[in-house]
């Protein structure tokens, strides 16, 4: 009777009780050494890193945040504070972050007005380093950027949008959405594959354009394709109808060169039940040592902005590990005419889409958006944000989509090394394509 009762008590405790404690960084990219002294760090802000344990032991560093017994949340307001005591129990506050312990019943889990990320308990992985590279001009991207049909582009964001009332993941409207891009990625020769991680949701789709000299190594190109909100209509044209169009488009013309390194073009599904599918993605990845170079996240990328105070730009969020990344972004804006300037946010507090999957793992990543939202303190909210009313009408002008394409694709490039252009009279069947106009048959390794 008293082993049970024991038993029973540590059991408890083991799956309950919690103690959350905060370590301030001294320094950026402070992660690895962290790491190294054997911490669990759970999550990293701007100033510093969540550290779990299992017991009340505190070392001089450390602050004590908490015990907590039901989930963890971060929550960032889209618009200014409100009152976020009813939501649950608010254990650390960061610019206009929350740390909040939340009941599965929270009014709060099912506000537009909040952007949500439950915590997972993984623990972070030690960052991998980003190699920085020298950008100058380059005739291959002059040439992608000259051949950029707007028209294309906006033709396949209407399509991808109106192809299915609903992309919400487990609607059957997701799944078909999936299949169409899955159809056009093998169209062109880039052999996707589905990724199934779940029976209720639609699978994530990939594909890939195989590097030339350095195939192991990979730039990958992701959105989100499902949407909100759960009843249909859901057009979710801006949130990710725009990201996956560009997707999509970027691998249709890419797909007429080659590069050095591998280029991965990846749709994923329940990006709002939790980043779910790129968190499967880059839980694999890393199992599998996947050489990933780098990551490029788009995500409500349609949405013209309301360019105040000057004209539009696109917020870029970024973590300690993917400054040079981002940086990137202003070195290529210089270089060519028709792009969209780059704001560079230092934000590891964006946990609110598919690049925090990414950055979980050590991976450089940026993510891209019109206006980040509220997070990290910047302003710019799309009005109709997980509403029925997300359509590529009330994107606005979509001069600024169009840019921001032209952006991704130069620097996505120029990450890979264009090295040759295939033949535009190229039969459909990869096995026969012409390769005499510029892409020599062997490529020198
Ligand atoms: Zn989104």
């Amino acid at each position: 009777m008293k082993k049970v009762f024991i038993f029973l008590v540590l059991f408890v405790n083991f799956s309950f009780a919690k103690e959350v404690y905060f370590i301030k960084k001294t320094d950026k990219n402070q992660r690895n050494e962290i790491l190294s002294r054997g911490l669990k760090a759970i999550a990293e802000t701007k100033e510093g890193f969540l550290i779990l344990k299992e017991k009340e032991e505190i070392s001089k560093e450390e602050i004590y945040l908490g015990k907590f017994e039901k989930n963890l949340y971060f929550l960032t307001p889209r618009y200014e504070d409100t009152n976020l005591k009813i939501c649950g129990n608010i254990l650390y506050k960061e610019e206009n972050t929350y740390l909040i312990e939340m009941d599965t019943n929270s009014p709060c889990l099912s506000n537009p007005n909040f952007r949500i990320h439950k915590i997972s308990f993984e623990e972070l992985k030690p960052f991998k380093t980003f190699e920085k590279i020298k950008i100058g001009k380059d005739p291959f991207v002059e040439d992608m950027l000259q051949n950029f049909d707007e028209n294309l582009a906006i033709e396949e964001f209407i399509n991808l949008v109106s192809y299915a009332e609903s992309r919400y993941s487990s609607n059957i409207g997701c799944f078909s959405s999936v299949e169409r891009a899955y159809n056009l990625f093998q169209e062109l020769g880039l052999d996707p594959e589905y990724q199934y991680y779940s029976s209720k949701y639609a699978p994530n789709v990939v594909a890939k354009l195989e590097g030339i000299r350095e195939p192991d190594k990979i730039f990958i190109l992701i959105a989100h394709i499902d949407d909100m909100p759960k009843t249909p209509p859901a057009p979710g044209a801006n949130d990710n109808g725009s990201g996956s169009a560009m997707v999509i488009n970027l691998a249709k013309i890419l797909s007429n060169y080659r590069f050095a390194y591998t280029i991965k073009f990846l749709l994923v599904t329940g990006e709002e039940q939790g980043l779910i599918g790129s968190t499967y993605y880059a839980y694999n990845s890393h199992q599998n040592g996947e050489d990933i170079l780098g990551v490029l996240n788009a995500d409500m990328i349609g949405w013209e902005g309301d360019g105040k105070p000057t004209s539009e730009d696109l917020d870029l969020s970024y973590d300690d590990n993917s400054e040079a990344l981002a940086q990137i972004f202003e070195e290529v804006y210089q270089l060519y005419d028709g792009l969209i300037p780059p704001l560079l946010i230092y934000c590891p507090t964006n946990y609110y889409s598919d690049h925090y999957s990414f950055w979980v793992k050590g991976y450089p990543a940026i993510m891209g958006i019109t206006d980040n939202e509220g997070i990290c303190n910047k302003k710019g909210s799309y009005p109709y944000y997980h509403t029925h009313r997300d359509t590529v009408e009330n994107c606005g002008n979509l001069d600024f989509f169009i840019k921001t394409q032209r952006t991704y694709m130069a620097i996505l490039a120029h990450l890979s090394k264009p090295l040759c252009k295939i033949s535009k009279e190229r039969s459909h069947n990869f096995n026969f394509f012409d390769l005499t106009n510029f892409c020599p048959i062997k490529i020198e390794k």
